[in-house]
């Protein structure tokens, strides 16, 4: 049983549904009870119309393996081990 993408144009509301090819398409949107609910057509047209998946995956993605600052040297003034910070 295939798996479509639907979208409601009024909210925007996106919900997976999975239907029978015989399953007469919905419309009404459960989010807001308009008639604005309707199925997208491919999942690949649904990558290139949003930029939003894409730009979520690279902030997620650059920030999460983005490493933490350097530790500082293990040098600490005042012990006199360190000749620059004595
Ligand atoms: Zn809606």
């Amino acid at each position: 049983m295939p798996i479509y993408a639907y979208r409601c144009s009024q909210c925007g509301f996106e919900k997976d549904v999975l239907q029978k090819m015989s399953d007469p398409p919905l419309t009404t949107c459960p989010e807001c009870n308009t008639d604005n609910f309707s199925k997208q057509l491919t999942a690949a047209g649904f990558q290139l119309k949003g930029s939003g998946w894409y730009q979520t995956d690279f902030k997620g993605g650059s920030s999460a393996a983005k490493p933490k600052a350097d530790n500082p040297p293990p040098c600490q003034g005042g012990t006199g081990a360190c000749p620059s910070c004595s």
